[in-house]
């Protein structure tokens, strides 16, 4: 099983400091932009600390249920 393709199928949230609104997007579509336009007008910037350690975390994640599965 292609563990990269489901990362990319994963979907986080992605939250306006802003206003608070929250927009799911793939991690796949995450990492083929630099940033994401909330509804509100404000830009939100993909290359901050936070959401690469979010992409680190669900990847444990998954690796984990992975190995729970074999
Ligand atoms: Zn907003």
């Amino acid at each position: 099983m292609n563990m990269i393709n489901r990362l990319d199928n994963f979907e986080l949230d992605i939250s306006c400091k802003k206003c608070g609104n929250v927009t799911k997007k793939p991690i796949g579509w995450v990492k083929a932009n630099s940033h994401l336009i909330c509804g509100c007008g404000t830009v939100i910037a993909f290359d901050s600390g936070e959401l690469a350690a979010r992409i680190i975390e669900i990847n444990d994640y998954l690796c984990n249920l992975e190995q729970m599965q074999k």
